[in-house]
């Protein structure tokens, strides 16, 4: 049987939602943006609201909710505010490498916490010499003791100026590559944790940068998992982050086409509103048409990972593509709105800038295109 509707829950969810979303987050979005701050009150509004726990069982503080589900805040909280939409992206995929492998008392420590908004955890990979090619870290963590030293430098890091902890990933094993690399929570607090924002162009709120870890001291129940099997353990976290990111993308770019729609139809030219004209509304009909496929796909990637089901491909696919179309389409309701558009009075020159960080962020396109060729392909594909 094939059913493509929501659970009523889930209908009621996405309708309070879009609600405060609209109605609460839209109206301040550039504010944060200007003032270069995250509103700490909303993420933790959305702790309240239920938002921030979707993917923390109840035990610990969460709802426990379906990957479906979480997929609707993205996508309904993206209309409002993309920024704070980390808090669904960014704490599923924090909270699920914690639910699914950190010890028990980390679990205690760290989840009720994430879910209610009070603390927020940051994903720790990438360094100046790896990105793409993330198993080339050079971090290290050595075992002392009863406790792991840490050293060296991560880079591009979101919540790096806020984060009140780090998954960190570091090389236990310098002589392997991914099956060398562990993963450890490192709480920002600790003495030789240092943190430095960036000037960034988009996700101005979300405070990236750099961090860098010298002598960092910490208890060996810090370690996340299994000791050099870090790489493995997140890898299954982007599935659903790159599916969660094309939906917030997606709630950004249906929410600038709702706003161009109205423009459109009230707007003159020509003795005419400008929705008369094929030029104005084929444009709008083109972009929500890819909307709606990269919507859908990344329901069905959530829907497969709720099943316990493969979703690999799906979720590269909706990362490739999902902030590709939805920055075309944000661009688009840009020119459709004329000059005053251009100004920094209306949200949608925020909206383009904050979607294109993640046509990078959690992996470019390329970096998809290669998890879904090697799918595809198989072993003749090789792309390093
Ligand atoms: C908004 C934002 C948020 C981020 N948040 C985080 C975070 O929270 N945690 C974290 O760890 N990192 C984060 N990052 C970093 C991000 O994951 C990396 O920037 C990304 O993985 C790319 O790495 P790189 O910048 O080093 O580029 P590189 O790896 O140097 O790649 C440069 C270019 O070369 C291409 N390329 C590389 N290898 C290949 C290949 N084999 N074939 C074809 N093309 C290739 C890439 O696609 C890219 O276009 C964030 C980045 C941004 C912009």
């Amino acid at each position: 049987m094939l059913n493509f509707s929501f659970s009523q829950e889930q209908d009621y969810f996405r309708d309070m939602l879009r609600n405060f979303s609209v109605n609460v987050l839209l109206p301040q979005y550039t504010k944060w943006d200007r003032e270069k701050t995250l509103p700490r009150h909303l993420w933790k509004k959305l702790g309240e609201l239920g938002v921030n726990g979707l993917r923390i069982p109840e035990e610990y503080g969460g709802s426990g909710a379906e990957c479906v589900t979480a997929g609707i805040a993205a996508e309904e909280i993206g209309r409002g505010d993309f920024n704070l939409t980390y808090a669904v992206m960014l704490n599923a995929l924090a909270s699920e490498i914690i639910t699914n492998h950190a010890a028990e008392q980390l679990k205690k420590t760290w989840l009720p916490q994430i879910a209610s908004g009070e603390k927020i955890v940051g994903v720790a990979i990438t360094e100046p010499s790896a990105g793409t090619d993330a198993a080339g870290i050079r971090s290290t963590a050595v075992h002392k003791g009863d406790c792991y030293v840490l050293n060296g430098e991560k880079s591009g890091i979101s919540a790096a100026t806020f984060g009140d902890a780090f998954i960190i990933f570091a090389k236990t094993d310098q002589n392997s590559g991914s099956k060398g690399i562990s993963a450890f929570i490192v709480p920002s607090e600790l003495p030789g944790v240092e943190c430095k924002g960036y000037d960034d162009m988009g996700n101005i709120p979300i405070g990236r940068g750099s961090i860098y870890l010298t002598e960092v001291e910490i208890p060996e129940e810090n370690l996340i998992g299994l000791e050099n099997n870090g790489f493995f353990q997140v890898m299954n976290g982007f599935d659903l982050s790159r599916l969660l990111i094309g939906l917030q993308c997606v709630g950004a770019a249906f929410q600038s086409i709702d706003e161009t729609i109205e423009h459109v139809k009230t707007r003159h030219a020509f003795g005419k509103p400008l929705a008369r004209f094929q030029g104005v509304s084929f444009p709008i009909v083109t972009h929500y048409t890819q909307l709606e496929l990269i919507k859908w796909q990344a329901y069905r990637g959530l829907w497969l990972r709720d099943q316990g089901k493969k979703h690999t491909r799906e979720a590269s696919s909706v990362k490739w593509l999902g902030p590709k179309y939805s920055q075309e389409a944000i661009h688009e309701c840009m020119l459709l709105n004329g000059h005053y558009a251009y100004t920094k009075d209306m949200p949608l020159e925020q909206r383009l800038r904050d979607v294109i960080g993640l046509e990078i962020g959690d992996g470019t396109a390329q970096a998809n295109q290669i998890v879904i060729a090697k799918e595809l392909i198989g072993k003749e594909f090789r792309p390093y």
